[in-house]
């Protein structure tokens, strides 16, 4: 990730970093969904930024995948193919098994007790059954782990590729289906606390597989929500 969204200085500190983050969550919950029409001007003025900031914004999605920019240089949240997807996943569980290798090695008492942290919350999530936060917590998972591994060309890499991953699977199916994936983060880390690097890599490779495969089914629908209405609850409005 780069951050062309930090470069708003000055008065407005946060803004274009706030656009950019309630965008990012807003796509990857799948409340905005593909080919949803992402208009300059109204994300302006939905979050008090210039256009400059929007298309700052927009522009770092689309590096990630998440949004494309048309001829028009107008931008949609992405629809990514099948093919996209194969792709998607296979580097993803490459980088990850490197990943669960690197984060054995490094493990100690803050991995284990934030890692524990994060699958508390997931699984409040999952028994309040609040599925849109619970894809986005599962896939947070994955990003906090990368965090840990110690190499930030790495960490960049898994957060870029987790969020293609988790927008594909809201494009074709259940996004993260969170009781099998809970147990499975809870194998992992307790992989990771043996500091068993050759099983916590197999088991994050076979997870990630399972995720892909168990991609069926649909989440609830926002169809019929204004850009606006929708956002409201990643960030809120500024009111000039
Ligand atoms: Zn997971």
């Amino acid at each position: 990730m780069t951050d062309a969204h930090t470069s708003d200085s000055g008065s407005r500190p946060n803004r274009g970093a706030t656009a950019y983050s309630a965008l990012r969550e807003a796509i990857m919950e799948n409340a905005l969904k593909p080919g949803v029409k992402l208009p300059e001007e109204d994300l302006g003025q939905h979050f008090g930024v210039s256009r400059t900031l929007v298309r700052a914004a927009l522009a770092q999605l689309a590096l990630e995948g998440l949004v494309e920019i048309g001829k028009t240089k107008s931008a949609t949240v992405a629809q990514p193919t099948t093919a996209d997807a194969r792709e998607a996943f296979e580097l993803r569980r490459a980088l990850e098994r490197e990943v669960a290798r690197q984060v054995a090695e490094r493990w100690n008492a803050d991995s284990q007790a934030a890692l524990e942290a994060h699958i508390a919350a997931e699984r409040t999530a999952s028994d309040e059954g609040n599925q849109k936060l619970s894809v986005r917590l599962g896939a947070e998972f994955h990003i906090l782990l990368a965090d840990m591994a110690g190499n930030s060309l790495l960490r960049r890499y898994v957060f870029e590729v987790v969020g293609r991953t988790t927008l594909i699977l809201a494009v074709h199916g259940q996004a993260h289906p969170q009781n099998d994936s809970l147990d499975e983060h809870i194998r992992l880390v307790e992989a990771l606390k043996r500091g068993d690097a050759a099983t916590a890599s197999q088991i994050v490779d076979a997870h990630i597989l399972a995720v892909e495969n168990r991609a069926l089914g649909d989440l609830g629908p926002d169809e019929g929500a204004g850009l606006s209405q929708i956002l409201s609850r990643y960030a809120q409005p500024v009111r000039r």
